[in-house]
């Protein structure tokens, strides 16, 4: 794969230099068939050291999931080859299914079909916390 030359997909920028990863897990992109890149430790003039996520597939992407991990990560759509948009990145509300609660006494541990949701309790501090239990993500 040319990582510079991707048609159609999404290149995931100004990722927190050790963040890519926790980011690739997240997004399930370990269970794509299409070209993903991660480029670890770019050097940036803004950020010193920098990830970035190429995906070379016209998927759907969890916003939701790159403002959990890094909400100044920015995302470019591509589309014949070209740049169309610049979406930028916000903490959200609510994360739905994304991360699971650790607490061996939560309810989610025993009614496994409950969805698991967690909910930003400090935006400054970026806290999560699981909306049964309280407990901290
Ligand atoms: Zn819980």
């Amino acid at each position: 794969m040319n990582i510079d030359s991707i048609n159609n997909g999404f290149v995931i920028d100004h990722i927190e230099a050790g963040r890519g990863m926790k980011l690739y897990e997240l997004l399930g992109l370990d269970k794509l068939d299409c070209s993903v890149a991660i480029i670890k430790n770019v050097h940036s003039n803004k950020m010193g050291k920098k990830d970035i996520i190429k995906i070379d597939a016209d998927i759907p992407v969890n916003l939701d999931v790159i403002g959990y991990v890094d909400p100044s990560a920015t995302v470019n759509i591509i589309k014949d080859g070209a740049l169309v948009e610049k979406k930028s990145i916000s903490m959200p509300e609510y994360l739905k299914n994304v991360i699971k609660c650790r607490n061996p006494r939560c309810i989610t541990a025993v009614e496994q079909e409950l969805d698991q949701v967690f909910k930003l309790t400090d935006r400054e501090k970026k806290i999560y916390r699981c909306i049964y239990c309280e407990s901290e993500a």
